[in-house]
């Protein structure tokens, strides 16, 4: 069926391994995991996420479910498009609230929009998901948690393997901070919107937040000229934004503020992120979250902020296969002559590792160092370096890339260190 897939051993495997590593680190973290049922009533959804957003209005699976018994009703039901809504209609409905904690709560499971098929999007996708939230007096609008939950994504993807991600964070303001945005956008649109791209046309009148996302060529310029949320932010949000980047400095969480990045769901307050990989072609979001201090109130249970976010975990294996393959593709190691003076005696020594089934990689006496680091880094899992005393003394210098190390072999023992390393 089409944006459904099945899944087969080996890869399933790789689905099961991610999950372990997800779980190990949001124990660590002290998180517990909640299920909520894959079908929810439809009103949630509308009012939770948005009726205006892409999901609602055009990507849910929704039917009418007739009543079997005089007792029960007709509903209209939905198979959920995220967890977040589900997450907190069951804190609502379980008065997890009142126990006065923070609940830190993750899942991973099915989710399932209408959305054209393509490499990376699916109509039923897994994600792997958590969420952070209590009344205001367990701490739950402190910025140590924003920075907190975005600290623990970043160990999740580095014990995943996936490194190379980009973190970028936005702050989209309060409820009260938004809407004086969304009209200063709406005025600063009108005069130019007839210009843009058909779907900014009909943004503009119905979500004008979304136009931020467009990644139409034309459009850039009259998108960067806009006017930013940055700069409709209330004292108390813009120290919030602060205080969460302070928080990630002193962490080392490396990030970028990306004043378009608004997100698609309507339920976001103050901080929203994205993590992306390259890997990924069109479809980079790895995961996208943010802080929701007002959805609870949106569906009718108490005042409790949160913050979570969604992990595809198609994305995340996606990656993972692109950069194992990646590996598969380097070479066993990268000679670099130091000066002109060293091309024959590297061409030497390449052929002589060749002629042992070395997978070597030349490269040229008249790169400076770093050059020849830069290229040995992209195309071999080391590199060795042949300079006039090496030349002599037959011990060369390799730097094998995987562990950052540096250490001496001897030209005897060559052969076989190389090919011992690691993919
Ligand atoms: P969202 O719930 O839209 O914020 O999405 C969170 C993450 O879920 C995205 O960054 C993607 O990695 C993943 N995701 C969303 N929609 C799909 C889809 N149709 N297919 C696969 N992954 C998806």
């Amino acid at each position: 069926m089409r944006g459904t897939r099945d899944l087969l051993p080996p890869e399933t495997a790789l689905w099961n391994r991610i999950e372990a590593v997800a779980r190990s680190v949001f124990e660590r973290y002290n998180f517990g995991e909640i299920r909520t049922p894959i079908f929810e009533d439809t009103a949630l959804f509308a009012r939770g996420v948005g009726e205006e957003t892409d999901i609602v209005s055009k990507e849910m699976y929704t039917w009418e479910d007739r009543a079997r018994a005089q007792s029960e009703k007709t509903q209209m039901l939905t198979l959920r498009p995220e967890n977040t809504a589900g997450v907190v209609r069951a804190y609502i409905e379980h008065k997890l609230g009142e126990s006065g904690q923070l609940q830190k709560l993750y899942y991973i499971g099915p989710q399932f929009r209408r959305e054209r098929p393509q490499k990376g999007r699916y109509r039923q996708f897994s994600q792997i998901g958590a969420e952070v939230i209590g009344p205001p007096h367990a701490g739950s609008e402190s910025p140590v948690r924003d920075a907190e939950v975005l600290e623990m994504l970043a160990t999740l993807l580095d014990e995943l393997g996936i490194g190379g991600w980009t973190l970028k964070i936005n702050s989209v303001g309060s409820a009260q901070d938004r809407p004086k945005y969304i009209e200063t956008l709406k005025a600063a649109l009108a005069p130019v919107v007839g210009q843009m791209c058909g779907d900014c046309q009909r943004r503009a009148e119905t979500n004008p937040l979304r136009v931020l996302d467009c990644k139409v060529a034309e459009d850039q310029p009259i998108i960067d000229g806009l006017p930013r949320i940055a700069d409709s932010l209330d004292e108390a949000s813009k120290a919030h934004f602060a205080a969460v980047c302070a928080a990630l400095d002193a962490s080392g969480v490396p990030y970028t503020h990306d004043h378009r990045l608004v997100r698609g769901l309507d339920y976001y307050t103050r901080t929203t992120f994205e993590f992306t990989h390259g890997g990924l072609g069109a479809q980079n979001a790895l995961l996208g979250g943010g802080r929701y201090d007002g959805l609870s109130e949106a569906i009718g249970g108490p005042k409790a902020p949160g913050i979570g976010f969604a992990m595809g975990e198609d994305r995340l294996i996606l990656t993972l296969q692109a950069l194992e393959q990646a590996k598969a593709e380097l070479a066993h190691a990268y000679i670099a002559p130091l000066g002109e003076g060293q091309n024959a005696a590297a061409l030497k020594l390449a052929r002589k590792l060749r002629r042992d089934g070395v997978r070597v990689e030349l490269g040229d006496g008249s790169f400076r160092l770093k050059k020849s680091f830069e290229a040995a880094d992209k195309v071999a899992r080391a590199m060795v370096l042949l300079g006039e005393d090496e030349a002599q003394s037959g011990i060369l210098t390799v730097k094998v890339f995987a562990t950052g190390t540096q250490t001496k072999v001897a030209e005897a023992e060559l052969v076989a260190f190389l090919t011992g390393l690691a993919g």
